[in-house]
């Protein structure tokens, strides 16, 4: 057995640094914090090659006297707190007092810092744990740190950095956090010599969330507050039309540090119950401020989590505040989509999602040989025009007194008829459509099925086996994915210019995901440009979704990117982007289908590989058999 020994400063502050500095991002996070602390108004952000080799914090907080500089950069030392029940009591974003000390032991550490009652500042030098100084030095009141070549020492860690792109897209992100929760500190942001991020403290809070995370989205902001003696929440929640795919951009800092909570985040998702579809996530920027012996900080390395004294009371204040909100807000209008939606979303732009399916046919129709099988069977009239028009129109006439009077929303209209003017009978449906179907269906299938439309979503069929009730939107769907894939099997994605390139704002570390696969994306025909921040610039859109929002189109691929391995497959991203085309050109749930429409969309069920399952793996139809039926009905 080996002898125990008692570890060194240096290990002990080696292993401390693995806990706490995992990333540039984590320097940057603990120096901000530190210049909060500090009372700065002003802190200014420097970095090179994603803060990989250089990091510079520069604050005007109350500085640091020259006889403590050296103890401050001493693992285990702090002003925040003195004794252990201090803990309990902490206000201050950091109390542990390693962060220096750990950062110095992994890269070279230049501290300079003048309080306002010293004539002159001093600095102090730590190389791989070895100290100079402190010596004098004129400098303006305040803290400059500066961290250089981190993980120098540390191989192993340095070796696990990213590229500078993905570095400084989790720095940036780190940044931005920070930044969100103090509007009244003005902080500037620098990579290379180049200002990333310029903003002056605002005592307007949806200045700085405007400033970070975009105007369009602030404009769809919905307020919320809710105080009592002792817990006031405050902050916005989205609308539900700025959903997103993943649960990144929900913010919660309570007492001004940013943290992460499950349970809070589960009482927000329960808040949007029945405004977002499953796999949807709101976005919330969410201050809370309790005592602090409500709450315990010293249950994570980073102090990305805490553990409330009483978690039950504060997730049922969050989920009350929200659903609240939600209630007294005018629901009909809320839920219409906010007039900044974001330019050209199609989903909520009947004309533009006409033009959207416009295209994607015409893309589909223009194919080779291998498609031509699946093209011909495309009703003259395309299945999917005038779609959205007929059903808003047919909304709009139908029953308002009856909806008004009962405060519907629009949403809710979707779901009132339960067989619409449209929902044909056997009969009729056999007597209009017989001779009206396009000529060059397979023999086999050209005779009107009987079927009916119920709900404006489903389709009920009757055949040999028994009732089919299939789902509109996922068989079309899937229809459209095979006829893609049969154009795409026999040809390439084209790309298309962009006459003007367009700017799209990410997020930092989604740009940087995105920038590092650059060279796969062109090959889909997706071309982009680093431009800065968390925006990318595209030059280039893939042809066959000339008419989809290019935003869109590149948030859809970064989510499969993020969800993917390391290197993306090729035929995960493609598939990716033709899930995106079928699905945005298939009718949808809701959409009224004429006896023409519903008898061309049965006859192209035969035609497709797997009708069984839109390619979302979601089924398409379900079968009652007659045998099912007789045993229920008792006649067997
Ligand atoms: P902690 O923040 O947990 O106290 P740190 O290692 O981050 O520990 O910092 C150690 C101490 O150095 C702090 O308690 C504070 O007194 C001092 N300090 C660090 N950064 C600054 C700064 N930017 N301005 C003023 N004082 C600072
Ligand atoms: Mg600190």
């Amino acid at each position: 057995m080996p002898r125990i020994q008692q570890l060194s400063p240096s290990v002990v502050n080696k292993i401390a640094a693995g806990e706490v500095i995992e990333r540039p991002a984590s320097v940057v996070k603990e120096l901000v914090e530190n210049a909060i602390d500090a009372g700065a108004r002003r802190i200014d952000v420097a970095v090179d090659r994603g803060g990989v080799e250089v990091i510079r914090v520069t604050d005007d907080g109350c500085g640091i006297a020259a006889d403590e500089l050296a103890l401050a950069l001493t693992s285990h030392a702090t002003s925040k707190i003195r004794e252990a029940d201090d803990l309990f009591h902490v206000r201050t974003l950091g109390f542990r007092g390693e962060a220096l000390a750990s950062i110095a032991e992994v890269s070279r550490l230049l501290l300079r810092s003048r309080t306002a009652d010293d004539p002159a500042g001093a600095e102090i030098e730590v190389v791989a744990g070895q100290r100079t100084g402190p010596t004098p030095c004129g400098c303006p009141q305040g803290t400059t740190i500066e961290v250089s070549s981190l993980f120098c020492n540390t191989p192993v860690r340095r070796k696990f950095l990213r590229s500078t792109q993905t570095e400084f897209g989790h720095l940036t992100e780190a940044f931005l956090r920070q930044v969100l929760a103090y509007p009244e500190i003005h902080f500037t942001l620098r990579h290379h010599d180049r200002t990333v991020y310029d903003l002056p403290a605002t005592d307007q809070w949806t200045d700085r969330i405007a400033a970070v995370l975009g105007p369009e989205l602030v404009a769809g902001l919905i307020p919320v507050e809710s105080v009592d003696e002792q817990v006031r929440l405050w902050g916005y929640v989205a609308h539900p039309s700025h959903s997103r795919s993943h649960a990144k951009m929900q913010y919660l800092f309570l007492n001004g540090r940013h943290i992460r909570d499950r349970s809070l985040q589960h009482a927000l998702g329960e808040a949007y119950r029945g405004l977002l579809l499953t796999g949807r996530y709101p976005i919330s920027i969410l201050q809370m401020t309790m005592p602090p012996e409500m709450v315990d900080v010293n249950v994570h390395p980073t102090k990305l989590e805490v553990r409330f004294l009483d978690s039950g009371r504060i997730y049922s204040q969050l989920l009350s505040t929200l659903r609240t909100r939600f209630l007294s807000a005018d629901l009909s209008t809320q839920l219409r989509p906010p007039e900044t939606e974001q330019p050209g979303d199609a989903a909520h732009d009947p004309a533009q999602a006409e033009r959207f399916r416009e295209q994607v046919i015409q893309w589909a129709q223009g194919g080779s040989a291998a498609a031509s099988r699946m093209v011909q069977v495309e009703p003259r009239r395309p299945l999917t025009l005038n779609r959205i028009d007929d059903a808003a129109a047919w909304r709009q006439s139908s029953t308002p007194a009856a909806r008004s009077g009962q405060g519907a929303s629009p949403a809710q209209g979707e779901h009132a008829p339960t067989i619409v003017p449209a929902a044909v009978g056997f009969a009729e449906l056999e007597a209009t459509v017989a001779g009206d179907l396009p000529t060059s269906l397979d023999p086999a299938h050209d005779v009107a099925v009987p079927a009916m439309q119920v709900h404006n979503r489903y389709l009920v069929v009757e055949e040999d086996q028994g009732i089919v009730v299939i789902d509109q939107h996922a068989l079309h769907e899937r229809i459209l994915y095979e006829q893609f894939r049969a154009r795409l099997d026999s040809g390439t994605l084209e790309s298309q210019m962009l006459l003007v390139p367009e700017p799209v704002d990410l997020g930092p570390s989604q740009a940087a995901r995105l920038l590092e696969h650059r060279d796969e994306l062109a090959r889909l025909g997706v071309k982009v440009e680093p431009f800065g921040g968390g925006t990318v610039l595209v030059t280039g859109h893939p042809a066959m979704l000339a008419a989809s929002p290019v935003a869109e189109v590149l948030r859809s691929l970064v989510t499969q990117l993020e969800s993917g391995a390391h290197r993306p497959q090729m035929g995960d991203l493609v598939d990716e982007l033709l899930h995106m085309m079928a699905c945005k050109a298939a009718v949808k749930a809701g959409d009224r289908l004429s006896a023409e429409e519903i008898q061309a969309l049965l006859a192209q069920r035969h035609l497709v590989h797997d009708t069984h399952h839109c390619p979302h793996g979601r089924p398409t139809a379900l079968v009652l058999s007659r045998e099912e039926l007789d045993k229920q009905f008792k006649r067997t």
